[in-house]
């Protein structure tokens, strides 16, 4: 029996210039006495966290900062983080970062209210997928990039450092009960990480909107199976279809100009309005397939990124796949492709339906090029010796390579990759 039924579910979000002075009072009200605020080295000592800090101790809240949250994190570094929130007794979360912040925090949330074996919640066939037992402690994520959309959704990534390739925890009840979208947190943001974060918005959305739509899925034996990720359903089109004009129209403009504060501005909503979208309808392959090339990453590093471990930024693996996958996916609904390509500003009245896979494709490698991404994986070090290695970590991918609308069988992803080493 094929799906009848979908659900929104969403943070509440709290909008504004310099709207973070005001986590005290919001923490307060979901009565948390000790928070612990989460972010990385680089933010530790940063005017956010700091701002922070002093508003939850103004309204009398016991706040502890924890700063060691890997960039791109991974099993290890969550347990660090774990072990910590288990010490330290908290009733409540607040995340200052990037999305590697706001899963380690959902992550440290959710085994220090409900210990376990750290498999037990992740994502089958890696982990048991058990279901998270009930609700777990107030979070309100800050986000200080306009990227993941983390801040809306029960989803935290991580890299199984044995495996060498991202899986994920998800579950409704990691969704943070809110999220503070101030502006002034994403100045600081250096050129790459916005390219790479806004690019990753870009594609939660082309991708929640191309998704298997939610009535083509098997329904599931009982309410409390149905995934966070239910495919493409008339609802998370809408919040997909604003994001992609929204970061089409504001993504050069707010990587070339950090004072660009309307731009800037923009591209911190589409990152939530995208979050709402796919955090509903899910992802697809150009997610599925970005992390083994995450988790392989060897020698890469981008400007403005740590540098003592590689990394290839989320967003970047994410954007390097997707124009092989539209190409790819196009033909099961070509109007839907094309009106995306429209949404990003190309004229399509005299596309054909079956050049609407090369229509979108050649608007995204346009934004590609105007963001200074390097050209496919082979510009970040990847050859041909690896697609059987990258095919071989995107195929346990299942949450979200199922929701493609096209399946892709272990040929389908080797040529998906080659497809997507090079691109001009
Ligand atoms: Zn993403």
């Amino acid at each position: 029996m094929k799906e009848t039924a979908f659900t929104i579910d969403t943070s509440s979000i709290k909008y504004g210039p310099g709207v973070t002075r005001e986590v005290g009072f919001d923490m307060r009200q979901l009565g948390a006495k000790r928070a612990l605020v989460v972010t990385d080295p680089r933010l530790a000592s940063s005017e956010p966290v700091t701002l922070v800090l002093s508003a939850l101790r103004a309204e009398g809240i016991d706040a502890v900062l924890y700063d060691q949250v890997r960039v791109e994190p991974t099993d290890i570094s969550f347990e660090h983080a774990i072990a910590f929130a288990q010490d330290g007794n908290f009733d409540g979360y607040v995340s200052v970062g990037g999305g590697s912040t706001m899963d380690t925090a959902k992550a440290a949330n959710l085994y220090a209210t409900y210990p376990a074996d750290f498999l037990d919640y992740v994502n089958p066939p890696i982990g048991k997928g058990m279901p998270v037992p009930g609700p777990v402690r107030p979070h309100i994520a800050v986000p200080t990039t306009a990227g993941t959309g983390s801040e809306t959704t029960g989803v935290a990534i991580f890299d199984l450092t044995t495996m060498h390739t991202k899986t994920g925890i998800a579950h409704r009840a990691l969704r943070p009960q809110m999220g503070i979208l101030d502006p002034h947190n994403t100045r600081t943001l250096p050129k790459m990480a916005a390219a790479s974060t806004g690019l990753d918005v870009l594609s939660h959305a082309l991708e929640s909107l191309t998704a298997l739509p939610y009535n083509s899925r098997a329904a599931p034996e009982r309410p409390a199976l149905r995934p966070a990720y239910q495919g493409a359903n008339p609802i998370s089109d809408i919040w997909a279809t604003k994001a992609i004009e929204m970061v089409s129209g504001n993504i050069v403009r707010a990587i070339q100009d950090p004072e660009d504060d309307a731009a800037r501005s923009a591209m911190l909503l589409a990152a939530a309005y995208a979050g709402i979208g796919f955090g509903n309808a899910g992802v697809h392959l150009p997610h599925g397939m970005s992390y083994p090339v995450s988790g392989m990453a060897s020698e890469y590093n981008p400007p403005g990124y740590p540098t003592d471990h590689p990394i290839i930024p989320h967003g970047m693996s994410v954007i390097l796949n997707a124009p092989a996958v539209f190409r790819f996916t196009a033909q099961t609904n070509p109007q839907r492709h094309l009106y995306a390509a429209r949404l990003m500003g190309v004229d399509t009245s005299g596309v054909a339906e079956e050049d609407a896979g090369a229509a979108l494709a050649q608007a995204i490698i346009d934004l590609m090029q105007k963001t200074g991404v390097p050209n496919g994986l082979h510009a970040i070090g990847f050859t041909e010796a690896d697609i059987p290695a990258l095919v071989e970590g995107a195929l346990p991918q299942h949450r979200v390579t199922k929701l493609s609308p096209r399946p892709a069988a272990a040929d389908d992803l080797a040529a998906l990759f080659q497809d997507a080493m090079r691109y001009w």
